[in-house]
């Protein structure tokens, strides 16, 4: 390709909508270009990388056996009903009707049409193990689309899915797909960590992310460096051994006017926040509950959902409050209540504390774990740096990622639902066992972009740049200099490199911007000066240092740079 017809128009200026650095460098260099909130089109520049990525994941895929489909992105409500999601899923997903008045949706996910395409097909064990994916389109109506593609409302996922005989079997698909994971954004040229993380909306028994570190990721990553435990923040247990502590007193009311909040109530009795038990109660489809847990410290409702095996947790209005423990907002404590209590674990340990009155205006002090009526002490809190590690005796530090995949053992979620069932080999009917796998493409590249940069613009992996090389000549009205960038180009090309010739009658400054802008790995620059002594110079972009090469020789260099770096 030649710089000169390339669809790209720089911006200086960042766009006034990006907050993170790959948002803002996408924009600038006519990588995408945004059509309305989370929806943007690819240009030239951005689908090449888009491309290659996709390539990738699609060599990958291949090698383990799964095979390739393209699925309706608008969906009939009539599977979604079946899957239960037509109202579990929130506004995430885009309902609509069509000229008939029937009810649709734009795929966010695609386990329903999948799975009506295992039970159409799929009859017996010898139809399986079965691994379908693909590479398309889904919209997420995301409440806050926001940092360009990285969450967008329409985005390119590749998304596959496993089919079983058996639980056995199903792990070894799902440990096909980790490992095809783990080369795919190895040969992205991504520096990742996978995570245990917690099922969600998709449901299911057991999960992976695939996390690219990076300062400005939105997910916290806890991990251990003694035993390598490492998860998301929603999911990352806290361990410790905990004792119940067996101290006993008396406790006694005290007034607390108009202290509602931990903080007030800590400031005005002059007691640490460690030293106040929050009662926090709520609501969900099985009845209401509470929930005791240190005052320093937040409920992590996922852990929640699962210890009770809950579809939707929601935390009790102040009216509702009054009505059960008879006393408004602030003032809400464990004792006397009749409603279940489940506390946090870490509660086992405190002694002499604060708890809410029920009553307005007043707190009791002194109360011991004793003292309280409880179902139980369990993991309840979100992680914090310091934790010990639920695994080993050491303890969790904390770094921030990007999700770029993510990988869910479903089991028999959807068979089950959707009737989808096989004969064994024992001649009876049995219901599929199901995986499935997804991978953002936009996401990955914008994540590439976030891991390596500078001021000057991208640094990307070589595996997905736009171009493997840029030769530069510097100024194209010398004709010489034109003859040995043509023939250099024409050279890599014919030896099977992706290189962009920057036949640009532009100052050499505007030149090297742009390229940097882009994040070209390589750039051959043809100089009249050391020409003139037969030599061309060659730059990689992460790097400040030139090398001098016969320009003879350079095509092998290049070449030789493209294959070893791609091969990482
Ligand atoms: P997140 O937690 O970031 O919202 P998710 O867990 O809902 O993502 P999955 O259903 O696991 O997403 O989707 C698989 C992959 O699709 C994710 O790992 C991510 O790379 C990508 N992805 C999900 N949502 C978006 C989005 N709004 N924009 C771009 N990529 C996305
Ligand atoms: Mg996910």
């Amino acid at each position: 390709m030649r710089f000169s017809r390339v669809f790209y128009f720089p911006l200086k200026e960042d766009p006034k909508d990006a907050e993170v650095i790959s948002h803002k460098l996408m924009v600038r260099a006519s990588f995408i270009m945004r059509l309305s909130s989370g929806i943007y089109s690819w240009l030239p520049l951005g689908l090449k990388c888009i491309r290659k990525i996709e390539n990738i994941i699609r060599d990958e895929m291949n090698k383990k056996g799964a095979q390739e489909i393209l699925m309706p992105i608008v969906q009939p409500k009539e599977l979604w009903t079946e899957s239960k999601r037509w109202e579990k899923y929130g506004k995430e997903l885009l309902r609509f009707r069509d000229r008939n008045e029937r009810e649709l949706c734009l795929a966010p996910t695609h386990e329903e049409v999948v799975t009506d395409i295992a039970r159409r097909e799929i009859r017996s064990y010898r139809d399986m193990p079965l691994i379908l994916y693909q590479i398309h389109t889904k919209f997420r109506d995301e409440i806050r689309p926001r940092f360009g593609v990285m969450r967008a409302r329409e985005f390119v996922m590749k998304d596959a899915y496993s089919f079983d005989r058996s639980e056995e079997d199903a792990e070894k698909s799902y440990a096909a797909m980790y490992d095809a994971y783990a080369n795919i954004f190895r040969r992205c040229g991504l520096t990742f960590t996978v995570v245990e993380a917690d099922t969600g909306e998709i449901g299911g028994s057991f999960s992976h992310e695939f996390m690219v570190l990076a300062e400005t990721g939105e997910d916290i990553i806890f991990f251990c460096e003694k035993c390598g435990y490492s998860a998301n923040h929603e999911k990352a247990e806290i361990g410790g051994n905990f004792k119940l502590s067996g101290k006993r007193g008396n406790y006694k009311k005290v007034l607390t006017p108009n202290k509602r909040k931990v903080e007030e109530v800590a400031e005005y009795l002059n007691v640490p926040k460690e030293r106040i038990l929050k009662t926090l109660l709520y609501k969900s489809e099985k009845g209401t509950f509470g929930v005791l847990i240190r005052g320093d410290r937040e409920v992590n409702e996922t852990k929640l959902k699962n210890l009770l095996n809950l579809d939707f947790v929601e935390l009790l209005s102040g009216d509702e409050i009054e009505r059960i423990t008879g006393a408004p907002l602030g003032f809400s404590g464990p004792l006397g209540l009749s409603i279940p209590l489940y506390a946090d674990k870490e509660v086992g340990q405190m002694e002499d504390f604060v708890v809410g009155g029920n009553e307005a205006d007043t707190h009791i002090l002194g109360v011991n774990v004793s003292d309280l009526e409880v179902r139980g002490f369990y993991d309840l809190r979100y992680a914090q740096i310091g934790d010990p590690c639920p695994r080993c005796e050491g303890s969790l530090l904390s770094k921030r990622g990007i999700e770029v995949g993510h990988i869910f053992k479903l089991g028999t979620k959807y068979s089950e639902a959707m009737n989808a069932k096989f004969l064994d080999r024992d001649g009876r009917e049995k219901y599929i066992v199901m995986g499935c796998y997804g991978i953002g493409v936009g996401r990955t590249l914008a994540a590439a972009i976030e891991q390596k940069h500078d001021k000057n613009g991208m640094i990307l992996p070589i595996s997905i740049a736009p171009f493997e090389v840029t030769v530069l000549p510097i100024n194209v009205t010398d004709s010489y200099s034109m003859e040995v960038a043509e023939r250099v180009y024409t050279e890599l090309i014919d030896a099977g490199v992706d290189a962009l010739l920057d036949d640009r009658d532009e100052r050499p400054g505007v030149k090297f911007k742009d390229c940097d802008l882009i994040g070209v790995p390589i750039r051959v620059t043809i100089g009249e000066k050391n020409l003139k002594e037969g030599y061309v110079e060659i730059k990689m972009r992460d790097s400040e240092n030139t090398e001098k090469v016969k320009k003879e020789e350079v095509v092998r260099r290049v070449n030789e740079y493209v294959r070893k770096h791609k091969s990482n």
